[in-house]
């Protein structure tokens, strides 16, 4: 396959911009590879600037469910256009907005608008601190939540791709105040609140985490978060910013029927504009200016494009007939996949959630960030590198989800799998054999 042109894109761009990519998880660097350059999408597939095309499962990392260029999606921000691009004066659909929101997740009464996930996680940890009087915020390793000062300890995504621990530049002041615990251990939550419980403000968790890889929740490990919080006056977070509308129309917290006190949302959401949002119980969001007095402010938010587009995408998932499409269409892929890495006697694991799923490169289990740190990375280098020259995407990194969408056929998981049985048995030959 020919990358000259995205290859010489990627040379002008190191020289404008840090490790020439506007977010890490873009570049290759993880996985050995010279980024591709997208020019275009559709359904389920992207073609980069040599005009090479790829059946994609990273789907702009989870916004796109229902495929590139959606025509309801691309019809509704076409459809506000000529009528100006941003006010900062209120506008209608920001209130449809708002009324879907509250529609679709159960535990949601008022929600505000801001324009990343980022900014939601890090504006629901200022609300539980600022609502409860406390400090100190508990977080899972291998957990992301957008790159906020203090929710960047042991983080997953980009974070684990590349190495890094913490980062330099946030104040171990701030930091200080994080307390990280693995995944799916309620013991260890237990011994942490027993000591410092009356200081905690809030316990953020992804229902799913799917940012190292994916990991399920252990059974019972969401209903012990959501007793202790109760116990110890702290709220429960969910970071929903993948998994809502992507688990079902009301999220993980439908899904595996939990109410957390505060959810973050993202990715879906914006139906591929940025769009973010956190809400909750109406007693608790009623503390946010200027309501109340805990300051969270955007020019931006509830810009009537990214609305269009976001409203668009929930109304068409909020009929609710894609999910068990897209549920029994990744669990027939990842079936493929584990075949073909049997047949070709390469030891992964498939870890599946509804319409998230992740290629382990070891023999598992995973369920926490330990037991996915012992993939070879290596292998799965290989393994990405030789399904891009089969014309398949995934992510370029081990430590992140690939996701299936409504725009994925029977024949292009087909497809992969027949890609990947060729390019398991190259992973095979070239690593070592005995991985
Ligand atoms: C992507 C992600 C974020 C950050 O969202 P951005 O829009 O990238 O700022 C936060 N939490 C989770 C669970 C995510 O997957």
């Amino acid at each position: 396959m020919n990358h000259t042109i995205s290859k010489s894109l990627y040379e002008k761009a190191c020289k404008l911009m840090p490790g020439g990519v506007n977010s890490p998880v873009r570049s290759g660097k993880a996985v050995g590879f010279s980024p591709l350059f997208i020019k275009s999408g559709s359904g389920c597939r992207i073609t980069d600037e040599d005009d090479n095309v790829y059946i994609d499962y990273v789907g702009s990392w989870g916004p796109l469910i229902l495929g590139h260029s959606n025509p309801e999606v691309v019809a509704a921000i076409a459809g506000v256009l000529d009528r100006g691009t941003s006010y900062g004066i209120p506008t209608r659909i920001e209130v449809e907005m708002a009324q879907k929101v509250v529609e679709m997740v159960p535990s949601i009464e008022m929600v505000r608008m801001v324009n990343s996930g980022t900014e939601a996680a890090m504006s629901a940890i200022r609300l539980a601190r600022g609502y409860t009087g406390r400090k100190k915020i508990v977080k899972f390793n291998g957990c992301y939540h957008g790159h906020g000062d203090s929710l960047l300890v042991k983080s997953g995504s980009g974070l684990m791709t590349f190495g890094i621990p913490g980062t330099p530049g946030v104040p171990d002041e701030i930091v200080r105040h994080t307390l990280s615990l693995p995944y799916n251990d309620l013991e260890a939550v237990r011994g942490a609140m027993n000591e410092v419980g009356k200081e905690v403000a809030g316990i953020i968790v992804e229902p799913v985490a799917a940012n190292m890889g994916v990991v399920a929740p252990a059974p019972g490990f969401l209903e012990g978060l959501r007793q202790i919080c109760t116990e110890y006056g702290a709220l429960l977070i969910f970071d929903e910013v993948i998994t809502g509308f992507r688990l079902g129309p009301g999220g993980a917290q439908k899904y595996f029927g939990i109410a957390p006190d505060l959810t973050c949302l993202g990715k879906i959401i914006g139906g591929g504009l940025p769009v973010g949002a956190y809400g909750g119980k109406k007693d608790i969001m009623d503390h946010i200016a200027p309501c109340g007095d805990i300051y969270q402010a955007g020019t931006l938010s509830g810009n009537p494009l990214a609305m269009s587009a976001g409203l668009a995408m929930l109304g068409v998932l909020s009929r609710g007939e894609i999910y068990e499409q897209i549920e029994r269409q990744n669990a027939y892929l990842c079936e493929g996949l584990k075949e073909a890495a049997a047949a070709a006697g390469v030891p992964v694991t498939l870890n599946r959630v509804g319409s998230l799923g992740c290629a382990f490169f070891t023999h598992g289990p995973v369920t926490d960030l330990e037991s996915a740190a012992k993939s070879d990375t290596q292998a799965y280098a290989l393994f990405f590198q030789e399904m891009v020259e089969r014309g398949v995407y995934f992510a370029p990194s081990q430590f992140e989800a690939f996701f299936v969408g409504a725009a994925h056929t029977t024949r292009d998981l087909d497809l992969t799998i027949e890609a990947a049985s060729d390019a398991l048995r190259v992973v095979k030959r070239k690593c070592s054999p005995d991985l």
